[in-house]
């Protein structure tokens, strides 16, 4: 109690609630500092990859993008949208809004409403600050105070992994968001977040529960990036199942017109 008053009185606490869920967070890495780092972080991962600027799969994700980041509507986010020429299974968006797709992941999303899915999966995590809640949660574990105090006073008496969990909220490590993995509780939340952003954005909720059926069929010996932390897709499955009336009643107010889950890829 004496530690979070203190970091109250420092003015380095913020309670936020995260959207459609509403349970309530404690985060002690400021937003400014999470979304420089998602830049830094950003810049850093795309000097290292092809990244696809033209053609009809770049455009469907720059679309996507903006109507799904318009329903989350953070005027903050300095939105971005690259598509990597990789066969890598995975997708992420980064604190800020730095959103990456390989083109690995696109057999299986198979249509537009499936990336809409997995893009609002990824944007749930960063507007639910899930990132900056994870390296609270490390820096609370290594002491708290003493590491931002270190920080905010410039002294060095950090040990080496107190150092790593510190640059890493700095950006100074290029694993940000990206490489890190997420708690089962909040992969449960970026898919609650992610179907009714896709659904608020126009697309048919149901075709979240199929992106995970088709991401748990190429399960094998060696998982996808993906699937590599838990829950599983049947207990993802489950969840979205509870929440599908709420995201249908969003959807038919929104319904884009067209067809949106014809097969793509
Ligand atoms: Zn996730």
């Amino acid at each position: 109690m004496t530690r979070i008053l203190c970091l109250c009185a420092l003015g380095l606490m913020a309670c936020n609630k995260v959207p459609y869920t509403g349970r309530k967070q404690v985060n002690v890495v400021p937003g400014i500092i999470m979304n420089a780092a998602g830049k830094q972080s950003y810049a850093a991962t795309l000097s290292e990859v092809s990244v696809m600027t033209t053609g009809d799969d770049h455009q469907t994700l720059t679309r996507v993008g903006k109507r799904i980041s318009k329903v989350a509507n953070e005027p903050k986010f300095d939105w971005q949208y690259s598509l990597i020429d990789d066969p890598t299974v995975n997708a992420w968006c980064l604190p800020g809004g730095y959103i990456g797709f390989y083109s690995g992941i696109l057999p299986t999303l198979k249509n537009e409403s499936g990336m809409a899915f997995v893009m609002g999966h990824e944007v749930g995590h960063a507007i639910a600050k899930h990132g900056a809640e994870r390296m609270s949660q490390q820096i609370g574990v290594i002491g708290g105070l003493t590491v931002i105090q270190a920080w905010v006073d410039g002294k060095s008496k950090l040990t080496p992994e107190q150092k790593t969990v510190l640059f890493g909220a700095l950006g100074l490590g290029a694993e940000v968001g990206v490489l890190l993995p997420f708690s089962r509780m909040h992969e449960s939340e970026a898919d609650v977040i992610g179907m009714m952003y896709m659904a608020e954005a126009g697309y048919p909720p149901e075709e979240a529960q199929q992106v995970w059926v088709r991401m748990g069929a190429l399960g094998g010996e060696k998982p996808p990036v993906f699937l590599s932390t838990h829950p599983s897709e049947k207990q993802r499955i489950e969840n979205l199942k509870k929440w599908l009336p709420q995201a249908k009643k969003k959807y038919a107010r929104a319904k884009l017109p067209g067809d949106v889950t014809g097969d793509r890829w």
